[in-house]
């Protein structure tokens, strides 16, 4: 056996810098955080050849004084601690490990200056080396070049990806930050081209700031297709934007998620937002939405993954099905309105046939469709040519053509409707409504079905199993490790019993709620819905018609059928007038 050695500083910030900086990218999110921490209201960031040659992140904040330089780039050097404690933290860097890491792995300098003169100090380091501090030209704030980032670890940087894969993640962070520091200015460029610019806003309200951010990061489609989302119980808020269902993702990179101001990257609360939407959505796709969740800091634990990525909640429950609850509240409050994305989409083909040169461009308007009034479901009557006119959201239906879409006129354009995606829908929710209202119908199985369970939830069987009879599911303890199933909904008849149970027992031991019935309730109703529902290729009446718009304006979530397709399509009349070419 060979001695024991204490490792060299040097090597100790190697080895942490494999686990905070896995990418440019991962340089880049620590730079930007010191400069927010700096109470910065100006960062530029300044990227070549995607991060490896040379990352420059250049602030206006407070700066470091010459004597506090050395000290920057030592490993657990701080000045963020103040109370040395971990579960009150307000910035977001607190270890004190990021210049350390970041300077033992590439040519590193470090300017900065405290007052408001020229006069700063640039510290150097190379591969971890101290070569010196001496003054420079520095304005008040910081200014910070990485460059040949991983130089010295060829492992590393073997496994960095194309220049643009990594440029598109720095560009996702940056547009990340910008989001929520929508007071505070953002400029990044990517080999001197300018990729993102924001200008500050200021004296309009907190909400209106950001939803001009938003607009200027992600452009108006992000805004135009969501719905505002800022709601508070206990301490704990959520604040942001949801999209509407058919406004989707192929996956979670459409996802701008928060934790108190804190970027973070998780997978358990994507796999909320999926659940709180599931019921609209296909399976394969992801909400787009950004949120913010704030809450009291001793609620949650930051310091659980080397890049900061993830958070733990103290509360993991109820945090949990306060955004469902919140998202689902809000989403059927949607009532039957569509995205908008769909519509535009129709509009360019359209233009496009028709060789319109010109680009069509739609009048923004900040409160789209979608946001206004979203409630306002009531008909409207109007006198048109002393003639008196009811108008309906939906409009008055004028034709049924292959024999499955309904053109319907409203007052300011016309809506084609697709009628078997929309029956379905309406079904599926008179379905689930009755089920749940209703005292639910059970049926006594003739075989009981006994499953094995682990002995953990057999502690509190009695309250937990309880909370299932509400739902029709009878279950008993049997033995010592097992529970026998003796009664189930009638909906539920032809159900694989054990699986349903089994996911309810794991999804019992540790959070208490039951999913997987839900999930399986929903899942009988869409199959009845869509064999119940009129299928595509009947011919309806106009008077059937109508009656089917009536119910969509009437029904939560009507927008989108089961699947998360869209059910209908608005084409508004100065769109119309504009493909002929007459606007
Ligand atoms: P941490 O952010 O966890 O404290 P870092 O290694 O990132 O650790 O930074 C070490 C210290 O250097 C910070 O605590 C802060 O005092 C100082 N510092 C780093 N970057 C800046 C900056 N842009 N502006 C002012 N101070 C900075
Ligand atoms: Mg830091």
């Amino acid at each position: 056996m060979s001695e024991i050695k204490v490792l060299s500083n040097n090597l100790i910030n190697k080895i942490a810098a494999g686990e905070v900086l896995e990418r440019p990218a991962s340089a880049v999110k620590e730079l930007v955080e010191n400069s927010i921490d700096a109470n910065a209201k100006k960062i530029d960031i300044f990227i070549k050849n995607g991060g490896r040659s040379e990352i420059t992140v250049s602030d206006d904040g407070n700066g470091i004084k010459k004597d506090d330089l050395k000290k920057a780039i030592l490993r657990h050097a701080t000045s963020k601690l103040y109370s040395m404690r971990l579960d009150n933290i307000r910035t977001m860097g607190f270890r004190g490990e990021a210049l350390s890491s970041i300077a033992s792995v590439s040519d590193f300098s470090l300017k900065s200056n405290q007052e408001y003169n020229s006069e700063g100090h640039e510290i150097k380091m190379v591969s971890g080396e101290f070569k010196y501090i001496k003054p420079v030209n520095q304005k008040k704030g910081s200014n910070v070049t990485v460059k040949n980032l991983f130089f010295s670890t060829p492992a590393r940087l073997k496994f960095l990806k194309s220049e643009n894969y990594e440029l598109l993640l720095i560009k996702r962070l940056i547009q990340k930050f910008a989001i929520i520091n929508f007071d505070k200015e953002f400029n990044l460029y990517f080999d001197d081209k300018r990729v993102i610019k924001t200008s500050l806003t200021k004296g309009h309200e907190k909400q209106n700031r950001f939803i001009k951010r938003v607009n200027e990061v992600l452009g108006s489609d992000f805004v135009e297709n969501s719905i505002e989302l800022n709601l508070t119980r206990n301490n704990l808020s959520l604040f942001g934007l949801l999209c509407v269902p058919t406004f989707n993702y192929s996956n979670s990179n459409n996802q701008f998620v928060y934790v108190n101001g804190r970027v973070i990257n998780d997978k358990t609360l994507s796999t909320i937002f999926r659940i709180a939407y599931k019921d609209v959505m296909f399976h394969d796709r992801f909400p787009q939405l950004i949120i913010n969740i704030n809450c009291p800091l001793s609620w949650v634990d930051i310091n659980v993954h080397p890049m900061k990525n993830e958070v733990r909640f103290e509360d993991a429950n109820f945090l949990r099905s306060f955004i469902i609850k919140s998202f689902r509240n809000i989403l059927e409050n949607i009532g039957y309105k569509t995205s908008k994305f769909n519509r535009l989409k129709l509009i360019k083909k359209l233009s496009a046939d028709v060789n319109l040169q010109e680009e069509i461009k739609l009048k923004k308007k900040p409160d789209s469709y979608i946001t206004e009034n979203i409630q306002n479901n009531q008909k409207e009557i109007i006198d048109d040519l002393q003639e008196p006119k009811t108008y309906y959201p939906l409009g008055n239906a004028k034709s049924q053509f292959h024999e499955n879409y309904i053109i319907s006129q409203t007052k300011k354009g016309i809506v084609i409707v697709d009628q078997h995606a929309a029956h379905e829908r309406v079904v599926y929710e008179k379905l689930k409504a009755d089920y749940y209202k209703t005292k639910i119908k059970t049926q006594i199985l003739l075989i009981p079905v006994i499953i094995d369970v682990e002995s953990i939830i057999i502690k509190d069987f009695d309250e937990k199993f309880k909370k299932l009879q509400k739902y029709g599911i009878s279950v008993e303890l049997f033995g010592s490790n097992s529970v026998i199933v003796r009664e189930i909904p009638v909906l539920l008849s032809n159900c694989d019993v054990k699986k349903l149970v089994e996911a309810l027992v794991s999804q019992m031991i540790d959070e208490n709620c039951f999913d997987s019935l839900e999930t399986e309730v929903n899942k009988i109703c869409s199959t009845m819905a869509c064999y119940g529902s009129i299928r595509s290729g009947r011919k309806l009446e106009v008077e059937e018609m109508n009656d089917l718009l009536r119910k969509m304006e009437n029904t939560k979530l009507s927008g989108q059928c089961n699947h998360g397709r869209p059910t209908y399509i608005e084409l508004k009349l100065n769109e119309i007038e504009k493909l002929f070419g007459r606007k």
